[in-house]
């Protein structure tokens, strides 16, 4: 997709969202929280400017600042020579439209190991905390993510897919990771839906609002990137949201520690959480050169 097409419909997506929240619920849109930002939505604008211009103009080389870069690269690479054919190669549909289904399963529960991982090892909330900061729900929030989390991501979705199907195929991943990124984009607006028993299957906004909570019982857990379904099995949907769906739409966001806020909600924010240094800096937080109390890395 053209980075005109695709800036287009970023555009389209900003203003059927307002007319949404605005002109059904009553709520603020993700352009009126980016038009008057608060430090939260300003913290928002440079991983945008980052992920979504920066990426596409500059290609491949920010990927290169920091380590799992590297590695995504080079096992890339690697996969391309080897074709190695995965176990379910041999089983998957032909079918476009049913390949895409065990194709998003496959993406995307590597994704809800890792985001688990994000939560309850404290080098890697570290990097994930600075989503997490975020203290409105906007579009631009899904692209408020650290660097290091997003190679870890991709990393996970990429070993896992190729033993599952062996080395996948660019032009196969492409239209899902666009289904991906249009879910990611509804999951962070506003919008107080929760899909009805659909939900159960897709996680909703409401429900990845929940995720976003300043109380750590509902922060640490709800962590679905696509299929709900993950957190069904594996037992971690927040309590509250399973009681009560709806006070997802009401709950404070944000992280519980003023002083963790103020720090990742910094207009800095891409550069504190993508350099080489933030490694180092993540590694002696996390080595106790600071105390749990008064790290606010560490801050859960
Ligand atoms: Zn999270
Ligand atoms: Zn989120």
């Amino acid at each position: 997709m053209s980075i005109l097409a695709s800036t287009l419909l970023l555009i389209s997506v900003y203003i059927g969202e307002h007319f949404l929240l605005v002109g059904l619920y009553g709520r603020k849109s993700s352009l009126q929280r980016l038009i008057r930002p608060n430090a939260s939505a300003k913290a928002d604008l440079p991983f945008v400017l980052l992920y979504e211009v920066g990426f596409r103009w500059l290609g491949h080389w920010p990927k290169l600042i920091c380590g799992p870069g590297i590695l995504y690269l080079g096992v890339g690479w690697a996969l391309g020579w080897l074709e190695f054919a995965g176990p379910a190669q041999s089983i998957l549909p032909t079918d476009p439209w049913l390949l895409a289904i065990p194709v998003l399963l496959a993406l995307d529960f590597p994704l809800y190991v890792t985001h688990v991982a994000m939560h309850r090892v404290p080098f890697l909330w570290r990097f994930h905390a600075v989503h997490h900061a975020a203290t409105e729900m906007t579009i631009a929030n899904g692209s408020r993510v650290a660097l290091a989390e997003y190679f870890f991501g991709e990393l996970a979705i990429l070993l896992f897919m190729t033993l599952i199907f062996g080395a996948v195929r660019p032009e196969i991943i492409l239209p899902i990771l666009i289904v991906r990124n249009a879910i990611d984009m509804l999951q962070h607006s506003d919008l107080p839906w929760h899909f009805g028993p659909g939900g159960y299957v897709v996680a909703s906004p409401g429900f990845h609002r929940m995720h976003h909570s300043s109380r750590p019982e509902d922060r640490n857990a709800n962590y679905a990137n696509i299929f709900a379904i993950w957190d069904h099995l594996f037992g971690t949907v927040a309590p509250r949201y399973r009681s009560a769906p709806l006070s997802a739409s009401d709950c404070p966001l944000g992280l519980n520690d003023p002083a963790s806020a103020a720090h990742y909600n910094r207009i800095v924010g891409p550069l504190l959480c993508t350099l080489p240094a933030d490694f180092l800096e993540a590694w002696c937080q996390g080595g106790g050169k600071h105390s749990r109390a008064t790290s606010p890395f560490l801050s859960q």
